[in-house]
């Protein structure tokens, strides 16, 4: 699926090839759907991409490089990155006459297909595993999907995916399995590149469960290199946690390939045992100087707090985890002051988020009365 990059517009200035609303849509030339009239809204308006890339200065500073942005994929109409992957698959599936379509999902997916389908009008079908955060169920609900929670977890559930579209003859959006999938990310990667000017950081950082995500963001880098946009690919630095491990040890024993391993990482958005797209990765990976790094879970509540304050983006801890691997590379002097890293936050903090009052100690309770408050601040001040 190469853009012919001639055609596509190589040479000519930027202002004509893309679109005029900041969303993904802005890089249809480079989009593989056919022509024909966009899919009101989803194409227009529904706001899919055209995420903002929030500079961090603090952040940067605490961990000694040049500049660190977050790519805040949380604004999406779903609050993923997985809106780009769901929205391209729906516009095709919309210009095809497709009814139906379905997909396997640890939630975010399934969420970003259900919303897009509503936006589009079409049926969806979602297939998650039964330990699915309660917030993600209930989004998928109001959308109006059907949905089957899959007792045996998220690869019995990508199966079951495969099987239904296959009797059923719905469209099946599961990621890897769909091409359209990386295609649709990888309108992430073109958004940073014209974000920064027209310039391609040094690293980006990746939550990466099934791998997909790096694929995609892979080939936006390397389409706007073969654009003339860039002049290089950054180094892609993949961060799994430790509970869910399958693509750092593959890249640690160095294998091709990836060996299913046990997950059971509370970051359910990267908990994958069988990584559908963990071949392709570990090319990816090594074609930009990448690394794989592994993060255990216990670190994900300080990183979630580290990043919502450092920069003001909450996000979910499969996608917060990403600074935490940026500690992990300071930590094996692997950056520099010159280094402008990127991190990709993948999803937003709310949907993770518990119901309820939470009962942390640090939150306050008070009669509405300003001397309480002014007590109160004393203590918490003095406490500093
Ligand atoms: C899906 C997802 C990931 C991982 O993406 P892969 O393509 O499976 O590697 C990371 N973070 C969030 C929030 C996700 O929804």
């Amino acid at each position: 699926m190469v853009p012919d990059y001639d055609a596509a517009g190589r040479g000519r200035p930027v202002g004509e090839l893309i679109g005029a609303e900041f969303s993904m849509w802005r890089y249809r030339f480079l989009l593989p759907i056919p022509d024909g009239r966009p899919v009101h809204p989803l194409e227009s308006g529904y706001g899919v991409g055209g995420t903002p890339l929030v500079d961090a200065p603090r952040l940067a500073a605490e961990f000694g490089v040049g500049r660190l942005w977050v790519k805040d994929e949380g604004r999406n109409p779903t609050a993923s990155l997985k809106d780009r992957a769901s929205a391209l698959v729906v516009a095709a599936a919309a210009r095809a006459g497709q009814e139906v379509v379905c997909t396997a999902s640890s939630g975010n997916a399934a969420a970003a297909l259900a919303g897009c389908c509503a936006a589009a009008g079409i049926r969806c079908v979602v297939f998650v595993p039964g330990d699915t955060a309660p917030a993600k169920i209930r989004q998928l609900l109001a959308y109006g999907a059907q949905v089957f929670a899959v007792r045996d977890g998220y690869e019995a559930a990508v199966r079951l995916s495969y099987q239904a579209a296959d009797h059923f003859g719905w469209l099946c959006r599961s990621t890897a399995y769909n091409p359209l999938t990386a295609e649709g990310k990888k309108t992430a990667a073109l958004e940073i590149v014209e974000q920064l000017g027209f310039r391609a950081p040094s690293v980006v950082l990746v939550p990466a469960g099934d791998g997909n995500i790096l694929t995609g963001l892979y080939r936006g880098f390397v389409d706007a290199m073969r654009l003339g946009w860039t002049q290089d690919v950054p180094r892609l630095v993949a961060v799994q946690s430790a509970q869910s491990p399958a693509l750092h040890r593959a890249w640690r024993l160095g294998l091709d390939d990836v060996e299913p391993h046990d997950a059971s990482s509370i970051a359910e958005s990267i908990n994958v045992a069988v990584p559908q797209d963990g071949f392709r990765a570990l090319r990816v990976l090594r074609e930009t100087g990448g690394d794989v790094l592994s993060v255990p879970d216990s670190a994900l509540g300080t990183a979630v707090r580290r990043l919502a304050q450092g920069s003001g983006v909450f996000a979910e801890p499969s996608a917060a985890i990403t600074l935490a691997g940026l500690g992990e590379l300071r930590e094996r002097r692997a950056l520099t002051g010159d280094d402008e890293v990127v991190l990709v936050s993948t999803g937003s903090g709310l949907k993770h988020a518990a119901p309820g009052a939470p009962d942390d100690p640090k939150v306050i309770m008070v009669d509405a009365d300003l001397m309480a408050v002014e007590r109160a601040m004393r203590v918490t001040e003095a406490g500093r």
